[in-house]
């Protein structure tokens, strides 16, 4: 097997999870459980076919309008199935910055499960904070008991960092949640960041810190220059920190090394 055909198979798995958690998304924001019963267009509650629901191409194919009652479909269906896929298969894109580099040693595979289940995890969270407000602490807890549970198995000799990045982080915006009584940040991002935290530990957590400010404050004056914010109004601070996450995460080690280089 080919290094470029798994990339297209690990893609065409990133694009159906994608439209899972399209289908968690909408089914935890409307209270029903998560369970396989056939999916409805949300507007005519029309029953879908196999074939209207096919990640990505079923939105081009019927230019983003619903089959039965023509009413638009919305962007977040194809653009979460996108970025899951793109998401998932950077880890053999980028073989190098994930431990161990050789993509057919075993414990690369143990990485890699517990990257999928967190990045489903972590975009779940993503799409509800952009487009709620909120941080659904099921899922947020979800992803905490993955990545104990994976940590324990597969990085114990890392868990003191880990644990150490869990209460830095967190702490950092409980400090600022309390001075401010919830007004610079929500608590949602106190336990978001107690997850990215002990996922990254504590060195990569700074790194993590200092990125979601600098893409915070990059998104708050283009926002300001196109005037679509002022300074006043409200960002979600979640889906910042998450792509300072994965960033951090791929890169954190080398932006570590670029910036102590700088001074030597
Ligand atoms: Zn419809």
């Amino acid at each position: 097997m080919t290094k470029l055909f798994l990339i297209l198979l690990i893609f065409i798995f990133g694009l159906l999870v994608g439209s899972f958690l399209n289908s968690v998304i909408y089914r935890i924001k409307n209270n029903k459980k998560i369970v396989f019963d056939r999916s409805k267009c949300p507007h005519c509650g029309h029953i879908l076919n196999w074939f209207d629901l096919l990640p990505l191409l079923s939105f081009i194919l019927l230019r983003g309008k619903c089959r039965y009652c023509q009413k638009s479909i919305s962007w977040q269906y194809p653009l979460v199935e996108l970025f899951t896929a793109l998401i998932f298969i950077l880890p053999l894109v980028f073989p190098n910055n994930f431990l161990p580099s050789d993509i057919f040693f075993a414990g690369f595979w143990q990485i890699l499960c517990y990257y999928f289940l967190l990045s489903a995890v972590l975009i779940v969270i993503f799409v509800f904070d952009l487009k709620y407000y909120f941080v659904p602490d099921k899922v947020l807890f979800l992803g905490i008991l993955i990545s104990v549970l994976f940590n324990v198995l597969i990085f114990r000799e890392l868990l003191i960092s880990k644990i150490l990045g869990a209460l830095l982080f967190s702490s950092f915006f409980l400090f600022q949640y309390l001075i401010s009584k919830g007004k610079w940040i929500g608590f949602g991002d106190v336990k978001l960041g107690a997850l990215l935290g002990f996922v990254l530990g504590w060195k990569l957590s700074l790194v993590n810190l200092f990125l979601s400010y600098l893409i915070g404050a990059i998104i708050s004056i283009g926002l300001i220059a196109v005037q679509k914010k002022t300074l006043k109004s409200e960002i979600p601070f979640g889906p910042i920190l998450i792509i300072g996450f994965l960033v951090s995460l791929l890169w954190g080690n080398e932006i570590i090394l670029w910036y102590f280089n700088l001074f030597s």
